[in-house]
């Protein structure tokens, strides 16, 4: 990604694009009011999207998706709820939290293909001893009680066998295997078109399912508040770069144990662009300010916050 630091690279001057002449939508004839730029305007009387195109020119950008709102408010709150009272060291958040500000919006979304190969290489603790490597070198309180599971489980085993098999010599010795792959991944990465937006941007590997879209109609958004953006399909394809070689490097933990070494190649082609129903959930919990995202189409979480754990 990107080019080697430079000091004597000749520095590019920046200019604006030109301001089109025309301020009227393409599609319908009505007038633009492009607040914040002309990267994705959508037109308030047809729902016509106009992009800078790449020669400067304003154009309606015809692959122009939405989904569906299939959330109630309360169908909404109910899944937010859910989400943030999963896990067992989670119990009852939802009901000691004040919930703030709900809010849906038709929120746009540069969908991005996005092909990934990487190139990983680590090792992998395996064998009897393996939770016992793991506590000799003073992991996280989680890896080191998982570590004493295993550990026990392996007592627990021995002490079977050694039933069945009195003279057999366990052997807890901790094995290292080296683990040398490649990673090939296709993602459909969502890149929030709004700059600011920065809470509607999952960064987990959440992608919408976009089997459901529909072409976008401002009629079928229900009077629902449908956002324009300031962030142009180039920009987006850079974020989903380097959210690729996130999500590539997340993959290869689950592989190995110790990562040493990951080459992430990830392609980017043109996507379209998607208006998605999202749901905004603010809340406060012991005083602590946390939001949800949720896909108001599928009803599943995109993103948010929630506390580690909170049993009462
Ligand atoms: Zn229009």
């Amino acid at each position: 990604m990107g080019q080697p630091y430079n000091p004597n690279a000749p520095v590019q001057p920046v200019t604006p694009p030109p301001m089109p002449q025309s301020m009227k939508c393409n599609s319908c004839g009505g007038p633009l009011k492009p607040g914040q730029g002309l990267a994705l305007v959508v037109c308030e009387y047809c729902g016509a999207v106009t992009t800078m195109g790449a020669g400067g020119a304003a154009q309606v950008f015809q692959k122009h998706f939405m989904l569906d709102n299939k959330l109630s408010n309360e169908s909404a709150l109910d899944a937010g709820g859910k989400w943030l009272n999963k896990g067992i060291f989670r119990r009852k958040v939802a009901e000691t939290s004040n919930l703030g500000q709900v809010t849906l919006r038709y929120v746009p979304y540069w969908i991005v293909p996005t092909s990934v190969v990487a190139d990983f290489q680590g090792t992998k603790n395996v064998g009897a001893g393996a939770g016992v490597g793991m506590m000799a070198h003073g992991d996280t309180g989680a890896k080191k009680a998982a570590g004493a599971a295993l550990f026990a489980l392996t007592m627990a085993a021995a002490a079977a066998g050694s039933r069945n098999q009195p003279q057999h010599n366990v052997q807890s010795q901790p094995q290292v295997v080296r683990v040398r792959d490649r990673i090939q991944m296709q993602y459909n990465i969502p890149i929030v078109g709004v700059r600011g937006y920065t809470k509607y941007q999952p960064d987990d590997g959440f992608q919408f399912q976009l089997q459901n879209k529909i072409t976008f109609d401002k009629r079928a958004t229900g009077g629902v508040e449908v956002m324009s953006g300031d962030v142009a399909e180039q920009e987006a394809k850079g974020q989903a770069t380097s959210l690729a070689h996130k999500f590539a490097e997340k993959e290869a933990k689950k592989r190995v144990d110790n990562l040493e070494s990951i080459q992430v190649y990830p392609t980017t082609y043109d996507g379209e662009l998607l208006h998605a129903p999202v749901w905004f959930m603010e809340y406060d919990h012991k005083g602590k300010q946390m939001f949800i995202l949720l896909d108001g189409s599928s009803g599943s979480v995109m993103d948010g916050e929630r506390p580690a754990f909170s049993l009462w």
